[in-house]
C-alpha cells in the first residue's frame, strides 16, 4: 500500500522530470540539427591526418607531362586516385623514356597500371614488356583515348579490339550497363560533344561496362588477357565532371577494390532567410497574380518543405542580414527581423540547418582585391571592416537563434579572396566550414572535399538551381559514383531570374527539382540525407582514415586507421558476392557495389567466390 503510493507519486515527478527535459533540450536546440548521429563536426584536433594511405605503391602512372592530353588528363586522375587513397609511382615519358629494362626490374612491385597518356609511340616495340606483364597478372587502365599509331595497333588485339575504323566515334552521351555505376537508370547527355572515341570493333570476350549510342559505341570494357587484366575507357572527356566514370573504370582492374566515400546528401537555400524583395516579380505575377513576398509564404515555401518530407531532405539555409551595399565605417544592424522569425525556426524545425552567407551579399574581397569578372560587387575597406562584418552577422543570427548552432559559411556567388579566407580561418572561429563550389570560374572559391590546414572543412557544392542541365546531370551521377555524394543549392530568387529559368515558372522549376531529388531517392536509396554541418562532419571522417586490405579467395581482411566513430567504403567486388562481414556492416547497392559502414579498425568480408 505505502509503496505503491510511493511509486505513484515518484511516476508525477518522474513526468514532470521528462517534460522539463524536453522543453530544456528544446530550448538548447538538441531537437534541432543532425547532431545526433556519427557526421557531427568534430574539433580540429581530432583530424590529425589528411587523405593518407597506408598501402604500398603499387599502382604505376605512365604519363608524359609535355603532352597537353596526357598532362590534362594526369591532372583529374592525380586527384582521383588520391581521394581513392591510391598509393602511386608516376613514371614521366617526358624526364625519363620508357625503358624495358627498368621496367621488368620494377614490374614485380606493380600491381595496377594506368596508361594516362595517349601516344603510344613513345614506347616503340618496349610496349609488349608491358602486355607481357599482364599476361603474367598484370592490371592495366587505358586510361584515356589512344591515338592510332603502329605501337597502339601492335597490341589492340589484346584489348579487346577486332578491328579499328578510321574515323573517331563522336559521343554524345554515357550510358552505364545495369549493376556497373549508381545512376545506371539514366542516359547522361553530354553537353558540346565530339568525336572523341576510338570507333572499334569488339572481341565477343569483352565486357562491355559503358557506352554511348544506343550501344553503338563502347565506352568502358574489360578483357582477361592471360593471368591479367585489361580495363580500357574509350570516353575522351577528362574533367572534374567526369571523375567518376575514371574512378569506377578503375575499380574493374582487380577482383575487389576498396574505397572511401563520404556518403552525404545535401541541399542548400543561398539567401534564405534574407531580406524579402519588395513588390512584385514578372513570372510570379504572371503565374500566381500576387507579389513576391506573399508567393514566397504562401506557396514557395510550403512546396519546398512538402518537397523536402517526401524526399527526407533537411535544408540548410545561409542567412543574409541585409542587400545594402556597405563596405566601410559603420555596418549597421538590419531591425526588421520578422521574416527571419517565421522562416528560419520553420526551417529548423523541419530538421534543417542555418549558416552564414553575409553581412550583406559583398564578398570578402580587401582593397586590393582586383575581380576578374565583373558582377558589380565591391571590394571592402579592410580586413577589419570584413572581419566587423563577419561578426555582425554572427550576432545578429544568434541573437534570432539562440537554440541553433550555426557553423557554415557560403562565400556570396562563391567568391572568395585569399585575404577572405584568411580571416575565416583564424579570426572568426565560429565558422568551421566553407560551403563554395566544386568548379572553377572566374574569382570562384573553387574546392575539393577535404580539410585544410587552418581546420576549415571544405565542402564544396556541385550543381545548382531547379534548371538541371546536362552537365550538372553528368555531375551528379560522376560525384555520386566517386565521392558517393551529392550537394545541390538554389535561391529563393531563382524564381526572378531568367538566367536560373525564372521564365519557365515555379511549376516547372518545381518538378524539376522533384525530379532531381527522384534521381538520388532511386539512385542512392542508402545515402546520408545531411545538413551542411553533417557533410563536414562526414568529410572530416573522410579525410582521417587511412586503410588496407588483402583479398584471399574466401575473405577480404580490412584493416583502417584514424577511425574517430565508423568512416564509408565502397566495396567494389567483380568477381562473386560478398556473404557477410564482420566489424562493419555491409550492404549491397547494385550487382556489384557494397556500401561498407566501418565502425571497427579491422573488418572482415566473407566472399563466395563462385556466387553472382
Ligand atoms: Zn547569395
Amino acid at each position: 500500500m505505502k509503496k505503491g503510493r510511493f511509486s505513484g507519486l515518484f511516476r508525477v515527478i518522474f513526468g514532470f522530470f521528462g517534460i522539463f527535459l524536453l522543453l530544456l533540450f528544446e530550448r538548447v536546440g538538441i531537437l534541432y540539427g543532425s547532431n545526433t548521429s556519427d557526421s557531427y563536426v568534430l574539433s580540429t584536433d581530432r583530424i590529425t591526418r589528411v587523405k593518407e594511405s597506408k598501402k604500398a605503391k603499387t599502382c604505376l602512372v605512365i604519363i608524359d607531362s609535355d603532352n597537353k592530353s596526357s598532362a590534362n588528363a594526369y591532372e583529374q586522375y592525380e586527384q582521383i586516385l588520391k581521394d581513392m587513397r591510391i598509393q602511386t609511382r608516376v613514371w614521366d615519358l617526358s624526364l625519363d623514356k620508357f625503358e624495358q629494362d627498368y621496367f621488368n626490374e620494377i614490374k614485380d612491385d606493380v600491381e595496377t597500371l594506368i596508361f594516362c597518356i595517349n601516344d603510344y609511340s613513345q614506347f616503340g616495340e618496349s610496349i609488349l614488356s608491358i602486355t607481357n606483364w599482364v599476361k603474367q597478372g598484370g592490371r592495366a587502365l587505358i586510361g584515356i583515348t589512344p591515338s592510332k599509331s603502329r605501337e597502339f595497333e601492335m597490341i589492340s588485339s589484346k584489348l579487346g579490339i577486332v578491328e579499328t575504323g578510321d574515323s573517331y566515334a563522336r559521343v554524345d552521351d554515357f550510358t552505364s550497363a545495369d549493376g556497373f555505376m549508381l545512376g545506371a537508370q539514366n542516359t547522361y547527355v553530354i553537353e558540346d560533344a565530339y568525336e572523341s572515341a576510338l570507333s572499334v570493333q569488339l572481341d565477343e570476350s569483352c565486357r562491355i561496362y559503358a557506352y554511348a549510342g544506343d550501344g553503338k559505341v563502347p565506352l568502358i570494357w574489360s578483357i582477361g588477357y592471360g593471368e591479367g587484366r585489361f580495363v580500357f575507357c574509350n570516353f575522351g572527356y577528362m574533367g572534374k565532371a567526369y571523375r567518376g566514370i575514371y574512378s569506377s573504370a578503375y575499380t574493374l582492374l582487380e577482383d575487389i577494390c576498396i574505397y572511401p566515400v563520404i556518403n552525404a546528401s545535401t541541399f542548400y537555400i543561398d539567401d534564405f532567410p534574407s531580406p524579402v524583395p519588395p513588390g512584385d516579380g514578372q513570372y510570379i505575377k504572371r503565374d500566381y497574380g500576387m507579389g513576391i513576398a506573399d508567393f514566397y509564404s504562401s506557396i514557395w515555401w510550403p512546396e519546398m518543405l512538402a518537397l523536402g518530407s517526401q524526399h527526407n531532405v533537411k535544408y540548410t539555409g545561409l542567412i543574409i542580414e541585409n542587400y545594402n551595399d556597405t563596405t566601410s565605417g559603420e555596418l549597421e544592424a538590419n531591425k526588421s527581423t520578422a521574416d527571419y522569425y517565421y522562416y528560419g525556426n520553420m526551417l529548423l524545425n523541419q530538421g534543417g540547418e542555418l549558416g552564414y552567407h553575409g553581412y550583406n551579399h559583398q564578398p570578402l574581397c580587401g582593397p586590393d582585391y582586383v575581380y576578374q569578372e565583373d558582377l558589380g560587387y565591391k571590394t571592402w575597406d579592410s580586413a577589419e571592416t570584413m572581419e566587423d562584418s563577419l561578426k555582425e552577422l554572427i550576432d545578429f543570427a544568434t541573437g534570432i537563434y539562440p537554440a541553433a548552432t550555426l557553423s557554415v559559411y557560403v562565400p556570396p556567388s562563391d567568391v572568395l579572396s585569399a585575404e577572405g579566407r584568411e580571416i575565416l580561418g583564424y579570426r572568426i572561429p565560429e565558422i568551421k566550414t566553407i560551403a563554395s563550389i566544386y568548379f572553377e570560374g572566374a574569382d570562384a572559391y573553387a574546392q575539393e572535399f577535404t580539410v585544410s590546414e587552418d581546420g576549415i572543412i571544405e565542402t564544396p557544392r556541385i550543381v545548382s538551381s531547379c534548371n538541371i542541365d546536362d552537365f550538372m546531370k553528368m555531375a551528379s551521377f560522376s560525384e555520386l559514383n566517386f565521392h558517393f555524394i551529392t550537394s545541390h543549392f538554389m535561391h529563393p530568387d531563382d524564381l526572378l531570374d531568367e538566367d536560373r529559368g525564372a521564365a519557365l515558372g515555379w511549376e516547372k522549376l518545381k518538378e524539376n527539382l522533384n525530379e532531381y531529388m527522384d534521381w538520388i531517392d532511386i539512385s542512392a536509396p542508402d545515402i546520408r540525407h545531411v545538413t551542411g554541418s553533417g557533410m563536414a562532419g562526414a568529410v572530416q571522417r573522410y579525410v582521417n582514415t587511412s586503410h588496407d586490405y588483402e583479398v584471399f579467395d574466401n575473405s577480404i581482411s580490412f584493416t583502417c586507421d584514424g577511425l574517430i566513430d565508423s568512416a564509408y567504403y565502397m566495396v567494389r567486388c567483380n568477381e562473386g558476392v560478398i556473404t557477410s562481414s564482420y566489424g562493419a556492416n555491409i550492404t549491397r547497392i547494385n550487382e556489384t557495389l557494397y556500401l561498407m559502414h566501418v565502425k571497427s579498425g579491422k573488418v572482415t568480408l566473407i566472399r563466395n567466390k563462385d556466387k553472382k
